[in-house]
């Protein structure tokens, strides 16, 4: 059996792997790993103020502003986040969280 050829792009995969988990909820965020678990807190690593959800990190956290500006300006909702999926890339490789 031969793997499609995007299979072959294992950065690829990996970059969308990111997304859908973003999108989905099913990430290696606090929320999700605490539902799951694997962690003892659902609380944000950088504020410990709200839950560290996708929409928390991506769009109120005042923990990650300076990241955040840099990479996706000031996002009001997640498709404007969607919108710009370089960017929310380089968002969450600068973090680190999701590796
Ligand atoms: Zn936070």
């Amino acid at each position: 059996m031969t793997l499609l050829p995007v299979l072959r792009n294992i950065p690829l995969v990996s970059k969308l792997r990111k997304v859908v988990g973003l999108i989905t909820g099913h990430s290696s965020l606090n929320r999700h790993l605490s539902i799951i678990g694997v962690t003892d807190s659902p609380l944000c690593r950088a504020c410990m103020e709200e839950n560290e959800t996708p929409t928390h990190v991506m769009l109120e956290c005042t923990g990650v502003t300076e990241q955040r500006e840099i990479y996706l300006g000031s996002p009001a909702t997640i498709p404007d986040v969607l919108s710009n999926l370089g960017g929310m890339l380089g968002f969450w490789n600068e973090l680190g969280w999701l590796e």
